[in-house]
């Protein structure tokens, strides 16, 4: 029987928890040049478009930020940049007003701590005004090259349909998949979280989505406990 996880995920003998490694391997055929779909140039420019792509598509992230980086190329630039101004190039994503204070205010932190430097430090990040758990894991995952599982709401989706974890909080979710991949997961693909994360997100961008899932068409659905239920 597969080995249990802190709280909960499906238990079945039949219809356990879907192997993380096989999961792994599966999606890295799947997508083997999974990045984030964030463009960017430099740290600074990823942690920015990060905070930007919250509550909207990484799509309409990178219709704005050619702009805002042409505009305030680093964090020093866009630290004393006029609030009103930043407004009007984010304002397609919505909450242009909050949107731009939230990076003023992440910029004006990078200088005031970090000399307008990005720090390779999950602390010192999430220290930053703006910048959560999941951001920081994007951040030092894309960016620096750590092992680190962003947890969003589609790896939260395919975590719980996978039979992974059945928390709906991302740190859970986080430390339930961490626990599965540590328990069939090793030696393989799977090892990075990183890459794991990205491959989940895409996967249920395109194929696990939300309303429609289209097991008809998964390569997971051999192994998944949701196929054709969810
Ligand atoms: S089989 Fe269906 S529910 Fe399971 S991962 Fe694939 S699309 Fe999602």
């Amino acid at each position: 029987m597969p080995p249990s996880t802190s709280r909960g995920a499906v238990e079945d003998p039949l219809l356990g928890p879907a192997d993380a490694g096989r999961v792994a391997s599966s999606l890295a055929a799947e997508y083997p040049g999974a990045r984030t779909e964030l463009d960017h140039r430099d740290a600074f420019e990823l942690l920015v478009a990060t905070v930007l792509s919250a509550q909207t598509t990484d799509v309409r992230v990178n219709q704005v930020t050619p702009d805002l980086f042409a505009d305030w190329p680093d964090a020093a630039a866009l630290a004393g940049a006029e609030e009103a101004a930043v407004t009007d190039v984010v304002r397609p994503l919505g909450m242009g007003p909050t949107r731009a204070r939230r990076i003023i205010g992440l910029a004006r932190g990078l200088v005031i701590d970090h000399g307008g430097e990005v720090p390779d430090d999950q602390a010192a990040l999430e220290a930053l005004p703006g910048v959560g758990r999941k951001t920081a894991h994007v951040l030092r995952g894309a960016w620096f090259g750590h092992s680190l599982l962003a947890v969003d709401t589609h790896v939260g989706r395919l975590a719980r349909r996978l039979g992974w974890t059945a928390s709906t909080d991302p740190r859970a979710v986080e430390e339930d998949v961490i626990a599965r991949v540590d328990a069939d997961g090793r030696g393989g693909s799977a090892e990075d979280l990183t890459l794991l994360g990205l491959r989940l997100i895409l996967h249920g961008r395109r194929v696990c989505t939300a309303r429609t899932p289209r097991c008809g068409d998964c390569v997971l659905a051999d192994v998944c406990p949701s196929a054709g239920t969810a």
